[in-house]
């Protein structure tokens, strides 16, 4: 059985929607479970207006809308969703009565998204000719604990979804991403594009033999498109991979929410709703060796540079860990480390806080601060076994005269890492694309 996992907008136009029914009935039997995000723009608008009823307006009007115009495309009556859009107004209007905001009330608001979704959608399919049932994901048995907003699952649930989807035979289960219940039975979030999550939780609990996430680009990229001439996408790539370009922004899906499905052997692909013929790129707990040194080169702008140089801290042990230990401390997530005998260089890619930490690091250190870098990273598994490819990096930047300030190059060496001046990212990113991808 595979599962399929929809994101908002690959259901957020009657286009789309076509689309979808076609890759759905392509599947054949056993027949998919079907994840869904609810309709695009809906999430957006219902955290809007949980906000704003605290403050004492709220509305449904747009959220009927945005449902009426779709379903009406569609041919399917809007009228499916009213019972929830009921609701939701009577909870709104409870909202401003009260006065208060939880996060466990933006989690039941942020809920009728999915909930509305999976009803327009299974009526939609059953109107194709094929049978279809909408289900909340905490009908199957899906459970979380209660850290609303962000809640994590827990896999013991599984056999008892296992069971509640096999009992579905003969339908296609049209099921809600995004949305689960902790063990009071409170609707909690997964967090924000959530559905991938639910996708790779569900495939983990029925075992799958694959979990397709259909989106809008054809995977994981070469590079950034908007960067050099001629991206390709990556048919295969490890989670280690993977997670190395989700730091970097790679339009994929969060690593995290990948490894349900990778831990269990289940391969994860990554597949455009627009253009399903496109193999896209499948996501492996391992690539198998050989193929390919170099997956992608990424980039990221706005880094900063903070070098700590203490003489008097010459071989002392614990200077690191008071380094680490200030950053820690003002919650500034640090990514690039290289260090000397006497001095110590990280790279952290937010300003806040940073005035804070300089002036605590100068009073046992000098602090060297250097702003408006970024950091290339050039990824893959392959880089680890074949020789020279650093001199290959470095090689092609020295030939385009592009200056490298920092280098990193990690222990599980499936990546380099180099900084430079931010206005000449494109021209390395170009330059290196060119050497490893033609
Ligand atoms: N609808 C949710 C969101 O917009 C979850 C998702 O799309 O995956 O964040
Ligand atoms: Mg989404």
């Amino acid at each position: 059985m595979k599962v399929l996992k929809f994101g908002g907008t690959s259901v957020g136009s009657r286009e789309n929607l076509t689309r979808v029914r076609d890759i759905v009935a392509a599947v054949g039997e056993p027949r998919p479970v079907v994840v869904v995000s609810a309709h695009s723009g809906v999430t957006d608008e219902l955290l809007r207006q949980a906000r704003s009823a605290v403050k004492g307006k709220w509305s449904v009007r747009k959220l009927r809308q945005r449902h009426r115009k779709l379903y009406e495309e569609i041919g399917v009556d809007p009228a499916v969703v009213d019972p929830l859009l009921e609701e939701l107004r009577d909870l709104l209007r409870g909202l401003s009565l009260v006065g208060e905001l939880t996060l466990r009330s933006l989690d039941l608001v942020a809920s009728y998204g999915e909930r509305m979704s999976v009803r327009g959608i299974a009526a939609w399919l059953e109107s194709q000719g094929l049978p279809a049932v909408p289900i909340e994901a905490y009908d199957l048995g899906l459970r979380t604990d209660s850290r609303f907003t962000s809640a994590t699952p827990d896999p013991k649930c599984f056999p008892s979804v296992r069971k509640a989807l096999r009992s579905y035979k003969g339908k296609l289960p049209i099921v809600t991403g995004f949305i689960a219940k902790d063990k009071d039975g409170n609707v909690t979030t997964l967090g924000r594009s959530g559905s991938d999550f639910s996708a790779t939780l569900l495939g983990a609990a029925i075992r799958a033999e694959e979990v397709q996430i259909w989106t809008d680009v054809d995977g994981v990229m070469t590079a950034d498109p908007r960067m050099v001439p001629n991206p390709r996408s990556i048919p295969t790539l490890s989670i280690a991979e993977a997670s190395e370009l989700a730091y970097y922004g790679a339009k994929v899906i969060h690593p995290a929410t990948m490894l349900p499905a990778v831990d269990n052997r289940i391969p994860v692909r990554v597949l455009n709703t627009g253009r399903p013929e496109h193999e896209g790129t499948t996501i492996l707990a391992e690539v198998p060796a050989g193929k390919g040194t170099v997956k992608s080169i990424a980039y990221k702008r706005g880094v900063t540079l903070i070098t700590v140089s203490s003489t008097r801290m010459l071989l002392q042990s614990g200077f690191m860990a008071r380094l680490f230990e200030v950053f820690a401390r003002y919650d500034m997530s640090v990514d690039l480390v290289a260090t000397s005998e006497v001095t110590g260089s990280v790279t952290v890619d937010c300003d806040k806080q940073l005035d804070a930490v300089v002036k605590e690091l100068s009073e046992c250190s000098e602090v060297q601060v250097d702003r408006e870098l970024a950091q290339v990273c050039v990824v893959g598994e392959g880089i680890r076994d074949r020789y020279g490819v650093a001199a290959e990096v470095f090689g092609a930047l020295k030939k385009a005269r592009l200056p490298v300030r920092m280098i990193s190059h990690g222990g599980t060496k499936i990546n380099i890492s180099f900084l430079l001046e931010e206005p000449h990212v494109r021209k390395a990113v170009r330059t290196l694309h060119k050497v490893f991808f033609g």
